[in-house]
This record gives C-alpha cells, sequence and structure tokens, in this order.
C-alpha cells in the first residue's frame, strides 16, 4: 500500500525504481531530474526525515550513508575527479522530499554552492 512518501515508495517497490547500490540501512537511485551527469540520491531505508528529530540509533545510519557515498563515488568514476554531497532540510532549502537523502553529484564541473 502506498505510504504518500515516494522514497518508501521506491524501497517497496510500489513505484519504480532501478536500485543502484544497497547496503543494511540505504538504497541509491539515479535522480529523475538530474542537476550533474552524475546525480545520484542516497536513502536510508527508514523513514526519517530532519536530522534535528533523530534519535541516537538514527544517527547510525550515517555510517552506512557514508560508505554507500563512497561506493557509489567508485562505481560511477567520479571519485577522483570529485563530487559533493549535500543535504537538503526544510523549506529554506528546497526540500522536496521528506524523507532524508544524500544528493551524490558529480561527473562535471559544478556551480558554486549557495
Ligand atoms: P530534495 O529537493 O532535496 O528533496 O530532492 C528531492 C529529489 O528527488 C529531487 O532532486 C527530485 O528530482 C528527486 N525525485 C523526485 N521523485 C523522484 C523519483 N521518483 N525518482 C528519483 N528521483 C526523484
Ligand atoms: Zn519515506
Amino acid at each position: 500500500m502506498s505510504t504518500k512518501c515516494i522514497f518508501c515508495d521506491i524501497r517497496d517497490g510500489i513505484i519504480e525504481s532501478e536500485i543502484i547500490f544497497e547496503n543494511d540501512s540505504c538504497f541509491v537511485i539515479n535522480d529523475i531530474e538530474p542537476k550533474a551527469s552524475i546525480h545520484m540520491l542516497v536513502i536510508p531505508k527508514k523513514h526519517v526525515n530532519l536530522i534535528t528529530e533523530f534519535s541516537n540509533i538514527d544517527f547510525d545510519i550515517f555510517n552506512d550513508l557514508f560508505k554507500a557515498i563512497s561506493s557509489c563515488s567508485k562505481i560511477s568514476n567520479i571519485n577522483s575527479s570529485g563530487y559533493r554531497v549535500s543535504i537538503n532540510q526544510g523549506k529554506n532549502s528546497g526540500q522536496m522530499v521528506d524523507h532524508l537523502h544524500l544528493h551524490l553529484l558529480g561527473g562535471n564541473q559544478l556551480g558554486e554552492m549557495v
């Protein structure tokens, strides 16, 4: 049954998406509207959103999130050319999906951070 969260629905196979990489705590998909040649989303399997609302157990997820960043940057060959990892949190950041996710961007020169 749909959860009203796009990323939970992808996790549950309700919305189709190719899972590029997976470990115990997270999975990785290509962004549907890529903002760089490589644009992946590293998504915790557990529905968590705001870092300020994390429990101590939720913070353990970050180990696997950053292991996934390391693996995926190598898989996509952007580890030596460089890449950016970003997290949007809340209205002023422009966050659109209220399920924590890390953007992994690279493959070309990236614009300045704002
Ligand atoms: P954010 O603005 O940080 O919440 O980023 C949400 C990202 O999810 C955006 O870059 C969207 O393009 C991306 N997105 C939304 N729906 C999908 C989907 N079904 N599959 C892959 N990426 C998606
Ligand atoms: Zn969710």
